[in-house]
């Protein structure tokens, strides 16, 4: 969709960028605590009673569809920790204008559910997959079983889910090494992994500089094997990636580098909290709750318009890097916790 299309209607930010795609937080609780994304103890999790009810989420994704949100991912925390996301999901998916809803899980519990989940509506999955070494798989997502994984990444296979993505962040010292590896599983299997750069959000300190790795890693580890990577197009639906295959592979890679170059003249995001926050960007506090304006159509449009008009041109991860000040104030919020 391009700028020139957008009517009234829908949600065009003061730089030309069409909103289409929500992210929803269904809950902030998670059963892991992934080093990169959440402190290994003391994480305060929000009462449920906060959390936006199923009929809620029906409601605010019923009027964005309204204003041309076509694509929904549910995230989270861990989505399925939240009772009955098949019934959600079925809900969502019987929306007038609503196209596709992606998920995005650790993978530890959604084995036994990818067929009820698939016959619910869900049409895309990526599953988080940081090491392929049990041990240390273990280390980085405190407490996670790689069998469990492995096994949904089967399950998800053989139910017919396509595409399949796999999010690797990567981290000095912790999985870096195992680029090779990841690479070798996109040979025979149709499988997209996704390096993502690790990001500083919600605790941007001395840890984070220390496990950053730039994605150009990747493409030198390929040239290291031997193997020159093609680019391989948006082979695999939406999204800020650069798209990869070794040659003959079934399967591709792609890099998301938020930090090291940044995607923002194309987002076409918006993030919903699963306590009810719409934030128009992952990296900025600013954040406006949708929960006085539930049941009132015009209330909440007024909302998603005002939310998309202050969204600034782009976040200021790389910053974190240099030393320089932001020139506004980043979210506190850790990713469990905006929906990442
Ligand atoms: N619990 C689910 C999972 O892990 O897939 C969904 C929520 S998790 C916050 C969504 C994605 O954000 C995961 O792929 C995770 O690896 C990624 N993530 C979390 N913290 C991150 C960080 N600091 N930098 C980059 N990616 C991060
Ligand atoms: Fe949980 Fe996902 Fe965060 Fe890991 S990345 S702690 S699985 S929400």
């Amino acid at each position: 969709m391009d700028t020139q299309q957008a009517s009234a209607r829908q949600l065009v930010d003061q730089f030309g960028r069409v909103h289409d795609y929500l992210r929803i937080s269904v809950t902030d609780k998670c059963n892991l605590r992934c080093v990169y994304c959440m402190p290994a103890e003391g994480m305060q999790f929000e009462p449920e009673e906060r959390h936006l009810t199923d009929e809620q989420i029906v409601e605010v994704v019923t009027v964005l569809a309204g204003l041309g949100v076509r694509k929904l991912r549910l995230t989270g925390g861990e989505p399925l920790v939240r009772r009955g996301l098949d019934r959600l999901i079925a809900r969502l998916s019987a929306i007038a204008g609503i196209e596709d809803i992606a998920l995005t899980t650790n993978g530890m519990f959604f084995a036994p559910q990818a067929e009820r989940l698939r016959e619910a509506g869900l049409t895309r999955l990526n599953i988080s997959l940081d090491s392929l070494r049990p041990d240390r798989f273990s280390e980085i997502t405190r407490g996670g079983d790689l069998a469990k994984v492995l096994a949904s990444l089967e399950a998800a296979e053989r139910t017919g889910y396509d595409p399949i993505k796999l999010n690797v962040v990567l981290m000095k010292g912790r999985n870096d090494e195992e680029i090779d590896d990841f690479l070798r599983m996109t040979v025979h299997r149709r499988l997209h992994i996704r390096f993502i750069e690790y990001m500083p959000i919600g605790h941007s300190d001395a840890g984070w500089k220390a496990g950053y790795v730039p994605l150009e890693t990747v493409l030198d580890r390929c040239r290291a094997m031997g193997m020159a990577p093609e680019p391989a197009g948006d082979v695999y639906g939406n999204g800020p990636s650069r798209n990869y295959r070794l040659s003959g592979a079934a399967g591709s890679f792609g890099l998301i580098h938020p930090v090291s170059d940044h995607f923002c003249a194309t987002c076409n995001r918006l993030r919903l909290t699963a306590d009810g926050n719409v934030k128009p960007c992952l990296y900025w506090s600013d954040e406006w709750n949708v929960k006085p304006w539930l049941g009132d159509r015009s209330g909440l449009e007024e909302l998603f318009f005002r939310a998309i008009g202050q969204k600034p041109e782009t976040h200021e991860m790389a910053k974190v890097l240099t030393g320089e000040d932001a020139s506004r104030l980043p979210t506190v919020r850790r990713m469990s916790q905006i929906g990442g």
